[in-house]
């Protein structure tokens, strides 16, 4: 699927993979193509096309020249087959899920999840009829000890957001897979310059990439890539994915489409019938924002380390979970799956509880105090008071945005001027 072979490395991949020069104008550069539809060449085009029997631009809700340069650029990075992007990230999880579950299907969640996908999970589609059951994945015998056989996933987030989580990866994929389940992982925190999921047993990755991949702070969107090594007939859990789909003259998906099945359908029905496409303009500022991926997060992750170490040195602070210093419980976990570095997402905890995290958040000059990670600029937010605002303080505790707890998304400004800003406010 893509036009450059394999063998180019990570850092020519995130600039050159899916695009080529315009066949028209020769634009170097990939072209906004804003537009809702495109011309077919005859009457027999257009059947073929709404056949699924040739492949096409028809209408922008299905897919459109931008989005697909990045679409292709995202699958090719994480080493996947093929992906589907589309308006944010949940919706990249509510069509993840749509393709796999029927109402009355069950999954299984890690309970260390961005707080909007557990109530995505928990809540919104229980109205669906999809369950979720949540469990403590850093504990590989709770996992085992929760699949029901009726489970049709596993979804993780391998770094967890916010709280400097590492999961056992390949050890939750291999429980997924000896009980005919995919695992589906949420790569938004780590990017495929961190961790590379296929290579440790997921089968479906989804991105919200408003956050790293874009970087800036500019455009919501959302990603889903699969592997193409899911055996959907042999696993024998997801009868829409092998069965006749009535709206497609009977054609069964992974059948017809094989090792891009997955996608194929998520974008043919989910996408098609549900409608969250991601708009051309906010694909163009991502494919711009990827093309410095690679060094971002090397940057990100540098200067995480050592606004963390920074952090652990001082006397306003009592904790920091951040996995990549050594004192981590998720040290280990970090350097066997993340070499390069865990993220630039954690959490740290302020001696004087709630009034003084308040107290930091409303000090701080340099850095942005709102709800979202992965911007060039550096980030804070005090949970307690914002997004978890809605909880007893047991809830918050337990899920890790206790009164004391302020979460960075440290960015790309020097590291001496972000750890002045926070001195200034903890001090
Ligand atoms: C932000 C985020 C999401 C949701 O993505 P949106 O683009 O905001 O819809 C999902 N997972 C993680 C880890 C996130 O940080």
């Amino acid at each position: 699927m893509s036009d450059k072979p394999k063998e180019y490395g990570l850092e020519t991949r995130t600039i050159h993979a899916g695009s080529r020069p315009d066949a028209t104008t020769g634009a170097r550069n990939t072209p906004i193509y804003q537009t809702t539809s495109y011309v077919f060449d005859d009457v027999d085009h257009a059947a073929d096309l709404f056949n699924l029997q040739t492949f096409g631009f028809i209408y922008s809700r299905l897919t459109n020249p931008t989005v697909s340069v990045l679409e292709e650029r995202i699958a090719n990075l994480e080493g996947g087959r093929a992906g589907v992007c589309c308006a944010s990230g949940h919706s990249a999880q509510f069509l993840a899920f749509f393709s796999l579950l029927e109402p009355g299907d069950r999954f299984l969640a890690s309970k260390n999840l961005y707080g909007g996908s557990i109530t995505q999970f928990g809540v919104s589609f229980k109205r669906l009829g999809w369950e979720v059951d949540f469990v403590d994945a850093t504990d590989l015998e709770a996992v085992k000890a929760a699949i029901k056989p009726e489970h049709k996933a596993l979804f993780i987030e391998p770094l967890a957001n916010p709280g400097g989580i590492i999961l056992d990866t390949q050890a939750l994929a291999d429980l997924a897979h000896e009980n005919n389940m995919v695992m589906v992982v949420d790569n938004t925190m780590a990017t495929p310059i961190l961790f590379r999921p296929f290579e440790h047993g997921a089968d479906i990755i989804t991105h919200s990439t408003t956050k790293f991949l874009g970087g800036h702070g500019t455009s919501m969107g959302g990603a889903i890539v699969e592997s193409g090594k899911i055996d959907w007939a042999k696993l024998g859990k997801y009868p829409s994915m092998v069965e006749a789909d009535p709206a497609y003259h009977g054609l069964s998906f992974a059948e017809t489409f094989g090792d891009f099945g997955y996608c194929m359908k998520t974008r043919c029905v989910g996408l098609r019938d549900f409608g969250p496409a991601m708009s051309p303009t906010n694909a163009f500022n991502t494919i711009t924002g990827m093309e410095t991926l690679h060094l971002r997060m090397e940057r990100h992750v540098e200067n995480a380390h050592k606004v963390a170490a920074f952090l652990q040195g001082h006397p306003a602070v009592s904790w920091v979970s951040y996995a990549g210093l050594k004192d981590s419980p998720y040290y280990d976990l970090a350097q066997k799956y993340m070499p390069k570095g865990p993220g630039s997402v954690f959490t740290f905890g302020v001696k004087g509880g709630f009034e003084a995290g308040v107290k930091v958040v409303e000090t701080v000059n340099l850095i942005s105090h709102l709800a979202n990670i992965g911007d060039t600029r550096s980030l804070i937010i005090h949970p307690a008071s914002t997004t978890h605002r809605q909880l007893s303080e047991e809830q918050q505790i337990a899920c890790g945005a206790g009164p004391d707890v302020l979460r960075l998304s440290i960015g790309l400004e020097t590291a001496d001027d972000i750890i002045r800003d926070l001195d200034e406010a903890l001090t």
